[in-house]
């Protein structure tokens, strides 16, 4: 955990941006995760396979070729190959086990998300190797999305072949800008080129679906830079576009130089200006027949691009996480991994415990995490509640829900709730009114 002081995030959004987590990735908040439910984990594994219950992998790479100064993931930049190899031979024991156990047995994913960190950075044939093995332990041919994440500048065809050979349907490109100044000053090690080339080669291969990321308000991003990156966007016609907003959390290195600068405001766009550039490449992505499908999402066709990663985890999945400091989410027990890449590979190879801070869940804090997760999609459906809890969540909610619809926040429709557009767009900064009390003021 950060030892930095505690600064308020900037939950009003108005201002600009202060140092802090901003998005909000998950419920109950990782204050309340803790050591005493780690042991719920271990049970949980031991007890019998649910009826009916998604399964899916996460599987985290740690390595990045050179560390973003907006990055606040555990990443490695300095692994040799026999280091990185011992990483993945833990992970396949981490897996294994996993799949003896009496929950999983039986049981085959239905999505598989390679995250990061780079999992573009291994090589092609340590990729084959294990992603060989992964099948073998626990086969995918029932998985309707594999997702893998990539840095353009680590792909070349060959990859991009082994890569799509693997299974990977959706081929997740981390561009994050086009102007090699924006890049360079935010610590990314691919320039402009190397997207270009590599999606060229991305949609040669034909994958079912190629998602590009950009992030709205890198260090000294401007309104006409901002314009020709969603050009470019547009101009590559990818079958769907990410937008994040830039946050700066306390393990990033823009926040290092704000703490050495003594300055609690970040360098970059403020709020409303990240959340204007948003709307205008939805804006402009619309117009080009995009629809947009979340806070951060526009797909070319959304009846045959799915994201079955997001929506599975966001209506209750089981996910497995493999790796180090990865997170998952077993039979209502989140849980994360050990941070440390060594602490990780040790604990694996001697047999040892993994699971570094968990959390178990009551129903009702379940059913607070899914409307959650829910309405960052902009709109949510009542009767999903009501079948899945039992739960009206008009009433429950009635005097938050009557003060986004008098703010011109929230839509009623029938049995659909529906979030504005610019209600969307800072739909992170209102969630914290659905938390339970005792979760406000740690959040
Ligand atoms: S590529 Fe992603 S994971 Fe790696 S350092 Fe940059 S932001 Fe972090």
């Amino acid at each position: 955990m950060s030892k930095a002081p505690r600064i308020k995030a900037d939950r009003e959004t108005k201002d600009e941006t202060k140092a802090g987590n901003y998005f909000v990735s998950n419920y109950p908040p990782f204050a309340f995760w803790n050591d005493s439910d780690i042991q719920c984990v271990e049970s949980m594994v031991n007890s019998p396979k649910p009826s009916e219950r998604p399964l899916g992998l996460y599987y985290h790479v740690p390595f990045c070729r050179k560390r973003c100064h907006f990055c606040y993931f555990r990443v490695y930049t300095d692994k040799s190959t026999k280091e990185i190899r011992r990483y993945l031979a833990a992970t396949l024991k981490e897996l294994q086990a996993y799949a003896d156990s009496p929950y999983l047995q039986g049981r085959k994913p239905e999505f598989v998300y390679f995250g990061g960190g780079t999992p573009s950075s291994l090589s092609v044939k340590d990729l084959i190797s294990l992603t060989d093995e992964m099948k073998r332990i626990l086969p995918w041919e029932k998985a309707e999305e594999v997702t893998f994440e990539c840095e353009p500048g680590t792909l070349t065809e060959k990859k991009l072949e082994a890569i799509k050979n693997l299974g990977v349907t959706r081929l997740s490109l981390g561009i994050e800008n086009f102007k090699d100044h924006i890049l360079e000053i935010n610590g990314r090690a691919h320039r402009s080129e190397e997207v270009f080339k590599a999606y060229e080669f991305a949609r040669g291969l034909g994958f079912d679906n190629i998602n590009v990321d950009l992030i709205a308000g890198m260090l000294e991003e401007t309104d006409e830079n901002w314009s020709d990156c969603i050009d470019r966007v547009i101009d590559l016609s990818p079958d769907c576009v990410t937008i994040y907003q830039m946050e700066v959390p306390f393990n990033t290195g823009i926040y290092k130089t704000m703490k050495e600068q003594g300055s609690l405001t970040a360098p970059i766009a403020d709020w409303q200006t990240k959340r204007r550039w948003v709307n205008e490449a939805f804006e402009r992505l619309e117009s080009e027949g995009y629809s947009v499908t979340s806070a951060y999402t526009a797909v070319k066709n959304p009846e045959e691009t799915k994201f079955v990663y997001r929506d599975s985890l966001w209506t209750g999945a089981d996910m497995v996480a493999l790796g180090v400091a990865s997170f998952g989410h077993l039979g209502g027990i989140h849980y994360q991994n050990l941070t440390h890449l060594d602490q990780y590979c040790e604990s694996i190879e001697t047999g040892k415990p993994v699971v570094r801070r968990a959390l178990l869940t009551n129903e009702e804090e379940l059913f607070v995490r899914e409307i959650i997760l829910q309405w960052k999609l902009g709109r949510v459906y009542p009767s999903y509640f009501q079948e899945k809890f039992g739960i009206d969540v008009q009433e429950r909610y009635a005097e938050v829900f009557e003060a986004w619809e008098r703010a011109g926040d929230l839509e009623k429709r029938e049995d659909e709730l529906r979030l504005s557009r610019d209600a969307l767009l800072r739909v992170d900064s209102m969630l914290y009114d659905l938390f339970l009390p005792r979760h406000k003021d740690s959040a």
